[in-house]
């Protein structure tokens, strides 16, 4: 696996590759890599001839009461990781390499005025801003989103649209623990008595899911859901939401896929996750 630092070094490599053929994937991460991350990596490595991977814990998306700079950093097991699953090239950039790189701001996109885009301000702009860095620094043909991270995912879409960038993107499904808990960086920051109640967020929002696809009252499941994660030991609850997954405005009218939306804090740390429901 080659480590690159410098973004010129990378496009020289990248121009060779796509005179060859080869179609290129990619997946943007902050590092500290878990099971959720490389699910994405091999995806990728399944379905394109050449794969890489930033790792870049970028500042532009922490305001400034957030874990900027406590947010785990562990390279040399990520690298490890990387280089085990086949990954042909980590771009490593650090802030002032990526800061110096022209580029004009990204405007999030309408998506921006619910969930986490309400709790915190400036965050999405900080996503695309560097997202559309790292697109055009590595120029891929695909890239790679997670759906734990459901919002990023449909404002990466919108704005790969809006910008005309030839890029396919790519999602791939929530990888969790084995006590359910949707697998993240953050998860690092709980106590073992915090990660159990932590894991009463996907069991509750199960229930939810399964009470309304059994016809279930849409507000009030979500009601209850809500008063079921205010009472988990220690939690915080953000906000909890059911939306459109395609749009996520508020059910109206009829539509196949809603999807239950949960930022939730268990003591100092926030969490997300989400799940899909049938609705016909
Ligand atoms: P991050 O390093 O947190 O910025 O995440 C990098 C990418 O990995 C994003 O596209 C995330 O949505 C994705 N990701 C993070 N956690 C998970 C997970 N548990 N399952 C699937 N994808 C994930």
């Amino acid at each position: 696996m080659k480590i690159i630092k410098k973004p010129s070094n990378i496009k020289k490599i990248i121009d060779n590759e796509k005179a060859e053929g080869k179609t290129i994937g990619f997946i943007p991460t902050m590092g500290n890599l878990h099971r959720g991350h490389i699910s994405l990596v091999e995806k990728s490595i399944r379905e394109c001839d050449y794969t890489i991977v930033s790792i870049f814990i970028n500042p532009l998306q922490f305001s400034e009461n957030e874990d900027f700079a406590n947010y785990p950093v562990t390279t040399k097991e990520d690298i490890e990781k990387l280089s085990d699953a086949g990954v042909d090239l980590l771009f490593l950039p650090n802030t002032n390499t990526m800061s110096k790189y022209p580029f004009k701001e990204v405007k999030a996109s309408s998506l921006t005025n619910a969930l986490c885009g309400v709790s915190r301000p400036g965050h999405f702009k900080g996503v695309t801003t560097i997202v559309s860095k790292l697109f055009d620094i590595t120029n891929p043909d695909y890239a790679f989103f997670g759906e734990k991270d459901y919002q990023q995912l449909l404002i990466i879409r919108e704005m790969t649209k809006d910008l005309n960038l030839p890029i396919k993107i790519i999602s791939g499904e929530i990888i969790r623990e084995e006590i359910g808990l949707a697998m993240s960086s953050r998860n690092s920051y709980l106590s073992y008595k915090q990660r159990i109640n932590a894991s009463l967020i996907f069991k509750y929002m199960k229930q939810a899911k399964s009470r309304i696809e059994e016809g279930g009252e849409k507000i009030d499941s979500i009601y209850q859901l809500k008063k079921k994660l205010m009472f988990i030991p220690n939690a915080d609850v953000d906000y909890v939401q059911f939306f459109d997954e395609k749009n996520l405005k508020k059910i109206t009218k009829a539509t196949e896929y809603g999807r239950i939306f949960i930022a939730v804090y268990i003591g100092k740390t926030r969490l997300i996750d989400n799940i899909r429901v049938r609705l016909k």
